[in-house]
Formats: structure tokens, sequence, C-alpha cells
């Protein structure tokens, strides 16, 4: 282990998901463009490198998204969205998107602007990015579990990018406060559940799944980030459609019974719970009734327990500055979702990871060079 190390310089980081090996393999980049060698990294991981980035996507990966704007795309963090600014105006999903075609990833805009690698598989894109760390010398993957600081006294540079479970014994023993983690992006439960399991819903404000005793999807998922703080019970009214168009549909065909109108504009077996008269010709149906089978109302309770994508919370962002380096421990930088931010699902998630580590990286560099 002692050869491994240089004179000056030796670098930690703690974890090897996409914040970590990004932010490694942008350090090795940065210094091997200057041609300077005096610096060790290494890499710390109970885990296989990178195992977490391979249910991402639905194995597909989804990299990033394509809202070139960098405001419109920071709205999609509930947790992070201002410090975001300066983090995405130096290095935003342009420049990730170059450097995964420089390692061989190729992309593709999907219709609802979210961008996966042409392979869709996170198992190339691991493979690819594996490939590129591999293409260095001065780093070094150390198969352990980092507890505290003490377990990183021979390193002066230090880099937390352990994700957000089971750090918080590690993030307080820098003397860092934590805005305590809280589930996001997850399956909700519904108070009384009666709805058609398994069957999908395209609402106006999103879209869902009906599971067993709940929902689940885009809308599911933004709903339990957004509460994710606040907490449930929480009652939602969810736009089916639009109004206007149930109208339109009953003048077009007066004589057909409202049930079978309702569920040309939703799922027939959500129409068949939904609308009382089924059989009733649409035109002799109050307003009042008409208008209540265009919404869904929900009483969610909780989140489902586990299976969430993303957790909220994590290290207190008034405590780094914006190169997200520590202002309370000397030599410490935070990257990923360790930090108390989260976004939506749409690729907002690993785009925290790939600018931040950037970032951080860069700020290693500076402090080296
Ligand atoms: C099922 C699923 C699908 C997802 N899909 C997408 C998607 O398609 N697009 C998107 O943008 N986001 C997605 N996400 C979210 C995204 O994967 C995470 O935000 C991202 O992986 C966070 O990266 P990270 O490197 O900060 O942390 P992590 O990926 O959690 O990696 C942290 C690493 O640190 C290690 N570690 C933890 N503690 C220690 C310690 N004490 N010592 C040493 N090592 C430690 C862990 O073993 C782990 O390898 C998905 C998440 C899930 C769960």
């Amino acid at each position: 282990m002692a050869q491994f190390f240089q004179t000056n310089n030796n670098i930690a980081i703690v974890g090897a998901g996409p914040s970590g090996i990004y932010c490694a393999i942008s350090i090795l980049a940065e210094l091997e463009k200057l041609n300077y060698n005096d610096f060790s990294i290494t890499i710390f991981d109970n885990k296989s490198p990178l195992t977490t980035i391979l249910p991402t996507g639905n194995k597909r990966c989804n990299i990033t998204n394509a809202i070139c704007d960098i405001k419109e795309f920071a709205k999609n963090y509930p947790r992070g969205e201002k410090f975001l600014y300066s983090i995405f105006s130096r290095y935003f999903t342009y420049e990730t998107l170059e450097f995964f075609k420089s390692i061989g990833v190729e992309t593709y805009i999907q219709e609802d602007g979210r961008i996966f690698p042409v392979s869709n598989s996170s198992y190339c894109v691991r493979e690819k990015l594996l490939k590129k760390l591999n293409s260095y010398k001065n780093y070094r993957i150390v198969n352990k579990k980092i507890n505290s600081k003490d377990d990183l006294l021979n390193f002066d540079k230090i880099v937390l990018a352990a994700g957000s479970r089971g750090v918080e014994g590690l993030i307080k023993s820098f003397n860092h406060s934590i805005i305590p983690y809280k589930n996001a992006l997850c399956a909700l439960v519904v108070d009384n559940f009666c709805y058609p399991r398994g069957v999908s819903v395209k609402s106006l404000q999103g879209d869902f799944i009906f599971t067993d005793n709940g929902i689940s999807g885009p809308l599911a998922f933004k709903i339990s980030s957004l509460r994710a703080f606040s907490g449930f019970p929480y009652t939602i009214e969810i736009d089916l459609f639009e109004y206007q168009k149930l109208k339109q549909e009953i003048e077009d065909n007066p004589k057909k019974s409202i049930g079978n109108i309702v569920s040309k504009l939703i799922p027939k077996s959500l129409a068949q719970v939904l609308v009382k008269d089924y059989a009733k010709k649409a035109s002799e149906v109050s307003k009042k009734d008409l208008m209540s089978y265009s919404k869904l109302k929900l009483r969610i309770i909780s989140q489902k327990p586990d299976g969430e994508i993303v957790r909220a919370g994590g290290v207190n962002l008034d405590e780094v500055d914006k190169n997200i380096k520590s202002k309370i421990y000397p030599n410490l930088w935070f990257c990923g979702e360790i930090l108390n931010i989260d976004g939506f699902c749409g690729g907002f998630n690993l785009q925290n990871c790939w600018s931040g580590s950037w970032v951080v990286a860069k700020d290693i560099v500076g402090s080296i060079i």
C-alpha cells in the first residue's frame, strides 16, 4: 500500500457509484492533460464499482434529460434547485453527452425528453465507464466500507460520494449536519383501494399505474417526492381528462351510455369503478356527476416502504461552498446523492452526479496545481 501513495495529494473517494467513479475519471483526465503525476486516488467501496448504475432506467440507464435551459432543468429538483444553477452553468448535459460519446456511449432522446444510451443497457454504460477508468494508472479501488474520518487518516483530500444509505455516521464524523434522509420517488399506498390493478392511466398531471394497494409510475413518484418531508395522509384530485372533451363526446353521441363514453377517455375497467349509472344515457346525466367522472380523488396514506429510487435529505447545502467543498472540514468535498439534492424521474438524479462530480474534480485539480 505504501508504494501506491505519492508524496503529495493522496485523494480518497468514498463510494464507487456514478458520482465517485465520474469524479475519479474527471480528476484523472484533467491531471493527465496537465501531465501531472504526483497524486494518487483511492476509491473505497464495499460493493463492486458501479453496481448502483445497473438498475437505473429499468436497466436502460436514463443518463440525463433533453431540457436545454438550465433553470428549466433545475426546476426538476425539489431539493437543490437554486444550488444547481451554478453547478450546471459550469458542467451541464452538453458536456456530459460529449463525455459519454468520447467513451463510446452514443445516446438518443426519447419522445418524453429522457436520454438513454443507444445500447439501451446500463451494463454497457457501466462497462464503458470502467474501461475509461482503467485506462489511467494513478488510481486503485479498495473493497472496504469507510465508517468514519478515522479510516482516512492517510489522505489529504477526501470526497464523500457514498450515496444516501447508511451514511449518517460517516457524515457526522466530519462534523457536518444532515437534513434527515427521506424516501422519494416511490409508489404510494391509497386508502380504501378499489381500483383495477395493473391498469395504466394517462392523466393531465402525469401517467400512473394502479398497483395492489395504490399507485406507482411517474405521477406517484412525483407526489412522493414533493411530499417527502410534509408526509401523509394527503388527498389528491387527479384530472383524468378535460371535462370539455367529455361534453364534446356527449354532444356527438347523445344516445350512447355514459359508461361507454367515459370508457373512450379512460380505461374501461376504471370507468366501471367511477361511473355510477354506467348504462344511463349520457345526455341525461347531471353536470355534477359528469364533472366528477373527469376526476379521481385519492387519499394517499403513505409511501410504499422500500423500492424508493432516490432519497431526499442529506448533507446540508449551507455547509458547502459553490464547489461543493466543505465549509466545516478542510479538504473535504461531496458529490451525488449524499447531498440534500434530489430530482424527479427523467435522468435528473444522474445529471446531479455527473455535474457535481465534475465540479468537485475541477476544484480538487485546482487545489493541486
Ligand atoms: C431502481 C433505480 C433506478 C434509477 N434510475 C435512474 C435513472 O434512470 N436515471 C437517474 O437519473 N437516476 C436514476 N436513479 C437514481 C440514481 O441511480 C442515483 O441518484 C445515483 O446512483 C446516485 O449516485 P451516487 O454515486 O451519488 O450514489 P450511489 O449510486 O448510491 O453510490 C454510492 C456508492 O457508495 C458506496 N458506499 C456507501 N457507503 C459507503 C461507505 N461507508 N464506505 C464505502 N463505500 C460506501 C455504495 O456501496 C455505493 O456503491 C435510480 C435509482 C434506482 C434505485
